[in-house]
């Protein structure tokens, strides 16, 4: 199985394996990253930074490299929660719906996935609807061999594949096992994984996105190929196609805000 082979040779830490997947195997997922704020609830108050998220994205494309996903910034929102009040409500609920109702509507959109970093809640973090997870800043997991060297880079990959139609399975080296670093997939979760990107019509190919950004900068269009090229230029892969993304698009800075 070169699955299970490459579970002792990847390392997130060191030095990398190639991913089992080549470029054009890849599928990009928009993913708008929300930085909650307020001033008044602190459990709703991040303290991450754009170079905190930064660093969470890489790992998270680490993980998901074993699956040929690739999560790009589409946006990085900095934002004020609502109804605050309701954090102290529902301090001990089970239920976490309440968090959807602290989302500001208009930083919404339906074509991407997002995610929601706050300071406290009930559990490390959860999938929930509308394309949506909640991740805490104060996320704590047992450590398990091989596993991720922090917990929020975990945190999100684990909600990311909840969003993408896995269940949990208490593996302890596994991403869908609950409260461990784990962070391994089995080729069952990679295929269905990759079943559900591929319905999401905003979740394209890398190859056509690289066709799209190829054509715009041929014609001279270089705004809007270099805002294609940002999507491909972290793929963690050493092929032709990342270089070239790499080579024509800006200086590699993250998106700025709508
Ligand atoms: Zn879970």
């Amino acid at each position: 199985m070169r699955l299970l082979a490459l579970l002792g040779t990847l390392s997130l830490g060191g030095a990398d394996a190639p991913p089992p997947f080549a470029f054009a195997d890849f599928r990009i997922l928009p993913l708008r990253v929300h930085r909650l704020q307020s001033p008044t609830e602190p459990s709703l108050r991040t303290t991450l930074s754009p170079a905190d998220i930064e660093r969470i994205l890489s790992k998270v494309n680490r993980v998901w490299a074993q699956a040929g996903l690739h999560f790009t910034l589409e946006s990085l929102v900095t934002e004020a929660a609502l109804m605050p009040e309701l954090a102290a409500v529902n301090r001990d609920a089970r239920q976490l719906d309440w968090l959807l109702k602290c989302f500001p509507a208009k930083s919404r959109r339906a074509d991407c996935l997002h995610v929601y970093y706050i300071k406290q809640f009930a559990v490390n973090g959860v999938f929930l609807r509308q394309q949506s997870m909640v991740v805490k800043d104060t996320a704590r997991l047992r450590a398990v061999e091989g596993g991720l060297d922090e917990p929020l880079p975990r945190v999100t990959s684990h909600e990311l594949g909840h969003a993408l139609g896995l269940p949990h399975r208490q593996a302890v080296t596994n991403l869908m096992a609950s409260g461990t670093t784990g962070w391994s997939l089995e080729a069952k979760e990679i295929e269905t994984a990759r079943a559900t990107a591929a319905q999401w019509p905003w979740a394209q190919p890398a190859s056509t996105l690289m066709k799209e950004a190829d054509a715009l900068f041929g014609a001279g269009k270089r705004a809007e190929a270099d805002a294609l090229y940002r999507q491909l230029r972290h793929l963690p892969l050493d092929c032709p196609e990342v270089r070239r993304a790499r080579d024509r698009s800006g200086n590699g800075t993250a998106p700025t805000p709508p």
